[in-house]
């Protein structure tokens, strides 16, 4: 049985579909932008379209970017011979964070997960393999998670990347 309005309905099972969100916070959430000022609430609407709209992957690393080719794969001043392999654009932005990496990155968007019916296809690998090809890397770094998913992932890039040398 639906206790409130259907607009109101619709912004909680919205809310809901969010991860880590339940009904209940939901539904607080939904409270919570009913009440912000008409303005607010636009722009809040705005905010999710606009990054849908304007955030797309760096067509080299694949990272989430605003520009065809992103910042650290435009900067003249990084070690273009090294790649360090992550699961996902907030590793780049952890690793970028310690200011000890200067090499450039690409971004998998998931690991390996036969459970969840991932496989090596949903991932950014042939875009890996193709820079491979074309630029001069020496070094590739893994940089997946510790976890059975994300070892299962380095491995199976390390065996099909190891005819590149
Ligand atoms: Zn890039």
């Amino acid at each position: 049985m639906k206790y409130f309005a259907p607009p109101v309905e619709r912004l909680i099972e919205h809310f809901e579909r969010l991860p880590g969100i339940g009904y209940k916070s939901a539904q607080r959430l939904a409270f919570h932008v009913l009440s912000l000022p008409k303005e607010e609430a636009e722009s809040f609407a705005e905010a999710i379209v606009d990054a849908k709209n304007k955030v797309f992957c760096c067509s080299v690393c694949q990272n989430l970017t605003d520009q065809e080719i992103c910042p650290i794969c435009q900067s003249a001043s990084r070690d273009k011979g090294i790649i360090c392999v992550v699961t996902d654009p907030r590793d780049v932005i952890a690793i970028e964070r310690t200011r000890e990496y200067n090499g450039l990155y690409h971004v998998l968007h998931g690991v390996i997960s036969p459970l969840s019916g991932v496989g090596p296809d949903d991932l950014k690998i042939r875009e890996l393999v193709s820079r491979l090809g074309t630029e001069p890397v020496t070094e590739l770094i893994m940089a997946t998670n510790p976890d059975t998913e994300g070892e299962a992932t380095a491995m199976y890039l390390t065996r099909l990347l190891k005819p590149f040398g």
